[in-house]
């Protein structure tokens, strides 16, 4: 058993998540993911949600989705919870933009707690002012934490990030501690063109649809610790488990990207390679899922 499952044993029967944003076609770096998830979901006899995550209303769009759901029905990747045919029969309460008053409800949570307040720096005020860590991350320094704007259309929304450290167990990586104050500051959780962020609306979502097991590439690693901190401002007592896979890579120095279109599962469709043929790309074996 690959190593990294054995850090998940512990996990009874968990529930985790395939989430792709309809901001591109579905690519070889969405088949290594999937391969994880249903694989690890297997091995652990837990089962696999389909959520379609198009909070980004400005680069979502309708014929992504439908050419993402085509491709996972060609690779056989199916989902326990929410069929792909659950998202092609119309409004599907595992598609983020159909789920607004979800966002809003959680909203009100933070907002009773006094966590929640308007925004209305621009792109260039925060780049200015910002001091990232080593990451270099454009950390908000909290600038509009004290002016009492309004929570109105055409503002950022942002929610408190206050000092203090969020340690976990990653799957593959093992103990690890983030400071979301001191990384990203104040969190967005939406923007002045009234979208709904990534960090806001995937933990609600984990939260609200119950997903224990997060299994996601190590790109997103330094969104864990303010996705837990959070989720329990949401309320969220016990955030879900996480696992960071490696990325897919191109070349050492280069990740696959959707503008790649040597990478995008309809273009090798039509060139005649099979779905097998581009699932045995990726193999779990040994201690590790190999990219071959
Ligand atoms: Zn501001």
């Amino acid at each position: 058993m690959p190593a990294e499952i054995l850090r998940l044993a512990h996990l009874t029967s968990p529930l985790t998540r395939f989430a792709p944003a309809p901001t591109g076609w579905l690519h070889l770096g969405h088949v290594l993911n999937a391969e994880y998830v249903w694989g690890i979901a297997a091995a652990l006899g837990g089962r696999v949600l389909l959520r379609i995550e198009d909070h980004d209303r400005t680069r979502s769009r309708p014929e992504y989705e439908a050419g993402i759901l085509d491709d996972l029905d060609w690779l056989e990747f199916r989902p326990d919870l929410f069929p792909t045919s659950a998202f092609r029969a119309g409004r599907c309460e595992s598609r983020q933009s159909d789920r607004d008053e979800v966002y809003r409800s959680a909203v009100e949570v933070l907002r009773a707690r006094g966590l929640v307040y308007g925004c209305d720096c621009s792109r260039a005020e925060i780049v200015a002012a910002s001091d990232g860590d080593t990451s270099g991350e454009r950390r908000y320094t909290g600038r509009c934490r004290e002016r009492g704007l309004p929570l109105a259309d055409g503002i950022g929304w942002r929610v408190r990030m206050d000092p203090g450290v969020e340690a976990f167990d990653d799957g593959r990586l093992g103990p690890l501690s983030q400071h979301p104050a001191e990384q990203c500051g104040d969190l967005l959780i939406r923007d002045r063109h009234g979208n709904w962020t990534y960090q806001f609306a995937v933990t609600v979502d984990d939260w609200q649809q119950q997903v224990d097991l997060v299994i996601r590439g190590e790109d997103l690693l330094a969104s864990t610790g303010r996705q837990i901190r959070l989720a329990r401002l949401l309320g969220r007592e016990h955030p879900p488990a996480f696992l960071h896979h490696r990325l897919v890579m191109q070349s050492p120095a280069q990740k696959l990207s959707k503008s790649d279109g040597a990478t995008g599962i309809r273009t090798l469709r039509a060139a005649g390679h099979t779905a097998l043929g581009v699932r045995s790309r990726f193999s779990m074996s040994g201690s590790d899922l190999d990219v071959r």
